[in-house]
């Protein structure tokens, strides 16, 4: 690894290497199984995986499930596809918090038996009042005073479930005047009457994230424990229970980094969990959710995300990242694999006149400068389709395309010369005559007629008709704070957009460029060969400040 792509991660990781502090880097990806993963949890996937993959470790993948309400299989399910697709592999089987809850009992009973924890029975309300203010030192509860006795007992009748949620808490013995006020006597287990869907109802309490997190660190023998900015607080707690338990070897500490963040988007499973049980998007793949199930359907490469993450890079301020970084990743992705094909969303019909028979054209799937083979046959004859906005009547100032003056390409084949425009009673063009110039075939053209531009067609006769869902993005605000600011043109259906026969017959790939449209992916769960569907991936360009920019994406004759 060169030394300016080393992140300080890294080089925290490669001093504690060097100074022999462990044998092994252990790292793990801990999320909680409360949701689908998004393109923030990407994010720290690729840095906990990646770390351990650099530098010969190993990542553990961990359900950190102390929450007995949200967490669900399916989440699970959700969380190791997404590891997967991404191209990783945690070390042996996954981990779950809800493992040790054994073990952390265990320690509980220790830490109350050095009368370093204590049974709290303040309500939550009198907690919360106790515990102070930035300004102001708390006080501590009287019940801290209880005797070790009482408090095993205590501890043992909270945990077989003889109190009802609230009424008691357990407790780190810390300091009610700490600066940092996470330090001020922690909770460290509360009661909580629910059925988890690991552990059934075997337990009454649960352990709180600061308590159980460093321990299952501990337990799995991470070295190194690799969370977002808003834990660093939480790393006195981290670094109390275990220095206080005495857990060493190997010793594993906390370093934070900046969440990412990106505008037009929102990133929190709660946000997200509203829009899927509100049914403002069809579920948590929506192809226009941040998750990584919907950045998957939606034709996103595993590639195109981890390099959208190794271009962002890792830093310790959290900052805002442009939405057009990670379509700009997928484009240039797909720039070099993907086959091109012709596609029209809106189709004009045109009757080349003095055109007779049918022939097929032979066409390239990769323009030039694209390192790849493969060829197509286009059928070509006197009735094709194309798309009805590269016709203009009174085409405004740098109008290119096909006008009653200005002939144009049709890419792969002839240029052809508008000779009539027909309309129905309402004024609508419904179709143009033509005349297409022999002499004037792609790759042996002799015509010597100048044109400005190439546009997309397919031949009637033989096209496919298929469904196009244009994505956009899902809010109109930078900033997006709920579904007020939901993009309402996010989802454009066209259910009869017709495409050239080959992309359909012979499958060529499943993720194409539609010519002058963007990139299209045929959708992994809705497509078949009699209703093919296909995603917009992205736009060829930025387009989201451009829009109504008519030339925008004009191809090269
Ligand atoms: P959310 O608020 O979206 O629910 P979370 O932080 O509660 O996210 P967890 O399941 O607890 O999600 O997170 C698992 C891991 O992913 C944590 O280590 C967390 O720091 C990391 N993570 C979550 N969101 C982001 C993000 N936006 N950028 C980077 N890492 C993230
Ligand atoms: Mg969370």
């Amino acid at each position: 690894m060169s030394s300016e792509s080393k992140d300080f991660l890294r080089t925290i990781v490669e001093e504690d290497l060097h100074a022999g502090k462990y044998s092994e880097v252990v790292t793990r990806f801990p999320p909680e199984p409360n949701g689908f993963p998004h393109i923030g949890h990407a994010k720290s996937i690729a840095i906990n995986f990646g770390i351990a993959r650099d530098y010969k470790g190993h990542c553990n993948l961990r359900m950190d499930d102390t929450n007995p309400t949200t967490e669900d299989t399916r989440y699970v399910e959700a969380l190791k596809d997404a590891v997967e697709w991404l191209g990783f592999q945690w070390e042996g089987n996954v981990r779950y918090t809800s493992d040790y809850f054994p073990e952390l009992y265990q320690y509980a009973i220790e830490l109350v038996k050095m009368g370093k924890a204590y049974v709290d029975s303040l309500t939550e309300e009198e907690i919360r009042e106790y515990r102070g203010t930035v300004m102001e030192a708390g006080r501590r509860s009287v019940y801290a005073e209880r005797s070790v006795e009482e408090n095993l007992d205590l501890l043992e009748r909270m945990k077989e479930g003889e109190f009802k949620d609230g009424e008691h808490v357990l407790r780190a013995k810390i300091d009610m005047s700490a600066a940092n006020m996470k330090m001020r006597d922690p909770l460290l287990y509360r009661i909580r009457h629910a059925h988890h869907y690991r552990t059934g109802d075997a337990w009454n309490i649960y352990p709180m994230y600061d308590y159980g997190h460093c321990i299952s660190d501990y337990l799995e023998g991470v070295t190194h424990s690799i969370c977002t900015l808003e834990f660093e607080n939480n790393r006195d707690i981290y670094d109390w229970v275990l220095d206080t338990l005495g857990l060493t070897s190997p010793r594993p500490y906390q370093h934070e980094f900046a969440r990412l963040g990106i505008n037009y988007t929102v990133m929190s499973k709660r946000k997200l969990l509203e829009l899927v049980n509100e049914k403002y998007v069809s579920g948590w793949d929506d192809p226009r959710m941040s998750t990584i199930a919907g950045l998957r359907r939606r034709g996103y490469t595993p590639e195109s995300i981890l390099n959208f993450c190794h271009q962002i890079g890792i830093a310790k301020a959290n900052s805002m990242v442009d939405v057009a970084q990670l379509e700009f990743c997928i484009r240039d992705d797909l720039n070099t694999k993907v086959p091109r094909v012709m596609c029209v969303l809106d189709p004009l019909k045109v009757t080349i006149e003095n055109y007779e028979g049918s022939e097929e054209l032979d066409a390239s799937y990769y323009p030039e400068d694209v390192p790849k083979e493969g060829n197509r046959k286009l059928p070509f004859s006197r009735y094709i389709y194309i798309e009805r906005d590269d016709f203009s009547e009174n085409p405004p100032a740098g109008f290119y395309r096909l006008t009653p003056e200005q002939p144009v390409r049709l890419k792969h084949a002839y240029i052809i010369t508008c000779k009539e425009v027909i309309k129905d009673g309402s004024g609508n063009i419904t179709e143009i005559i033509a005349t297409y110039h022999p002499d004037s075939k792609s790759g042996s053209d002799t015509s010597g007629i100048k044109v400005k531009s190439a546009i997309q067609w397919v031949e009637a006769n033989t096209a496919k008709t298929v469904e196009v869902r244009l994505y956009d993005r899902l809010y109109t605000c930078e900033a997006p704070e709920g579904v007020e600011d939901l993009n309402p043109d996010s989802l454009k259906v066209i259910k009869n957009a017709l495409v050239e026969p080959a992309l359909i017959s012979e499958k060529p790939d499943v993720r194409f460029q539609f010519e002058r449209q963007g990139y299209f992916y045929a959708d992994p769960i809705d497509y078949t060969d009699e209703a093919p569907v296909f995603n917009r991936i992205v736009g060829l360009k930025d387009s989201w400040n451009k829009k109504n920019k008519a030339d925008e994406g004009t191809a090269k004759p």
